[in-house]
């Protein structure tokens, strides 16, 4: 029986494990609870082409533009084909999309998309309807929560298992299979101000970082424009279909801040992003100003219930302060269009890979579906693999090796600072020495404690950001180079 291991329950990890036959031993292992990822955060939606006046050609056309053409062209055109197909057998097998009055499909339009093409669930909640009735659909699954993946095994350059440690008692644990699929999101956490889950900690890239896999496209972080902000701190997302439903960014004295630039409020995320820092910089204060919106409470009950959660009086204001923040990461594990890693039988999907779909830049929704597709695709080779025969597996070292590591709050604040909406050599560089410092790359998983093992991870995915940002030659997407010209993302 073939034997597969998925670290990660996101929609990706969730996705795969539907798709694979039932006569396959799966293990899902994951950190926290089966609910916790980002995946069940989204909010706008997922985009589709489904729409009769719609087509896959001009989706494509807006992720190759909002990804500044960085994009690999094979992995877009899987993704608006192929995509399209498993969200109309969602549909078919019963998943709930918004309908209109008259029971067609109801389509929003968000940032840089030329057509209403994103498909939404429960208003708002669209991740968490979405991964919720994927996840009902799982069957015949040894689901390991409360664990996590600490190490891959790889031994001439294949992929054995892995090492898990049961977070309740501490212990640790050697899986072997004939497959195992990275499905463990993104980074979102080494910044301070984010709209990631508590669990995404950049763990998939970092342990695929030390069993030597390769990278691609660190340089690319994306920083979401509209972050619920109150007292300087960060209290989750404002999503983008909140300005395709209306609403624009203004500051303190109503002043539109977008009005002068292309596409204006929906304009690629990078440019929002930079506009609102420059903003701020220059002392001011950010709003969506959401008077456009006569029915926000019911066509956003997710974002309104945060909103009365944390007092927001939205409803006589008519303002939400918001201000960027940490959201997506476009690179990682590198990966080919079926999902193959640089070491036989490691996967990557959903957003710990790279397979060169999103360039330099994620086109608005465009993640759930390629959680889906990367997900369908890497069944396909899974399925076609021999069974491995697993050889003697390296064993730990025994000497110990104390970690000497920042407090995760200064390596937050630092990231923040050097690799985030706006960064200049002489800082990439600055912050490559002051990483040095630390002895991140020689410590021994099993020897650390989680918070130990985060920090250490963190440290290791700032590294990969920060060589990838000092190799990009000039600005281009969300990598923002001060000191070079910009090419400009907002046409
Ligand atoms: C607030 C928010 C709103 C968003 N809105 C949208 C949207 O509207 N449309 C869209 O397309 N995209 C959106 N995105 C992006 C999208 O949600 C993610 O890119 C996508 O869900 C990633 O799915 P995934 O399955 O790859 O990873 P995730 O959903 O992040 O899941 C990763 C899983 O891996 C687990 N894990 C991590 N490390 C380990 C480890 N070491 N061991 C075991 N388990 C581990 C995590 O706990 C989690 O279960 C949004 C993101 C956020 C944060």
């Amino acid at each position: 029986m073939k034997k597969v291991i998925i670290i990660g329950a996101g929609l990706a990890g969730s996705y795969l494990a539907t798709q694979l036959p039932q006569n396959y031993d799966i293990t899902i292992i994951t950190k926290a609870s089966a609910q916790d990822s980002n995946s069940m955060l989204a909010q706008g939606g997922i985009a589709a082409s489904l729409d009769p006046g719609d087509n896959p050609a001009s989706h494509e056309a807006d992720t190759l533009a909002a990804g500044q053409h960085r994009n690999k062209v094979a992995a877009v055109d899987q993704l608006v084909h192929e995509g399209p197909k498993l969200i109309q057998t969602l549909i078919k097998q019963g998943m709930p999309f918004d309908h209109q009055a008259n029971g067609a499909l109801d389509f929003g339009l968000e940032g840089a998309h030329s057509h209403h093409r994103i498909l939404h669930a429960k208003g708002d909640r669209t991740g968490l309807a979405l991964t919720t009735f994927v996840q009902s659909q799982i069957e015949h699954v040894h689901w390991q929560e409360n664990t996590t993946a600490v190490e891959l095994l790889v031994k001439n350059g294949t992929c054995y298992g892995v090492r898990v440690r049961h977070d309740p008692t501490g212990t640790f644990k050697t899986l072997t299979a004939d497959a195992v699929v990275l499905a463990t999101g993104g980074l979102g956490n080494l910044f301070p101000l984010t709209t990631n889950d508590a669990t995404i900690t950049g763990d998939g890239i970092a342990i695929a970082a030390r069993a030597g896999a390769k990278m691609a496209d660190m340089a690319f972080m994306q920083f979401h424009p509209t972050l619920l902000s109150l007292h300087g701190k960060c209290f989750g997302l404002i999503s983008e279909a909140v300005r395709g439903a209306g609403a624009i960014l203004v500051d303190e004295n109503n002043t539109p801040i977008m009005a002068a630039v292309p596409k204006k409020d929906l304009a690629p995320r990078d440019v929002v992003a930079r506009h609102l820092t420059w903003w701020r910089a220059a002392g001011h204060q950010t709003f969506l100003d959401i008077s456009a919106i006569p029915d926000f409470p019911k066509r956003f009950p997710g974002i309104t219930a945060n909103l009365d959660r944390h007092h927001v009086p939205f409803r006589t204001t008519n303002r939400i302060p918001i201000q960027p923040g940490a959201h997506f990461m476009m690179g990682g594990v590198q990966a080919d269009l079926a999902a193959q890693t640089s070491i036989k039988r490691l996967f990557a999907i959903g957003e710990v890979a790279c397979n060169g779909v999103h360039g330099a830049n994620r086109l608005a929704s465009n993640s759930l579906l390629d959680c889906l597709v990367s997900a369908e695709e890497a069944t396909k080779v899974i399925a076609a693999l021999e069974p491995a025969v697993t050889p003697a597996l390296p064993q730990d070292p025994t000497t110990i090796v104390p970690p000497k590591l920042p407090s995760l709050a200064d390596l937050r604040q630092a990231a923040w600072h050097n690799l985030g909406v706006e960064r200049t050599k002489a800082q990439l560089h600055d912050f490559h020495t002051w990483l040095a410092q630390f002895n991140y790359r020689d410590l021994v998983p099993t020897q650390l404690s989680p918070k130990d093992f985060t920090i250490a991870n963190l440290c290791l995915c700032a590294e990969l950001i920060d060589t990838a940002a000092l190799k990009e030659p000039k600005s281009i997407g969300a990598h923002y180079i001060k000191e070079v010209a910009h090419e400009s993302t907002a046409s």
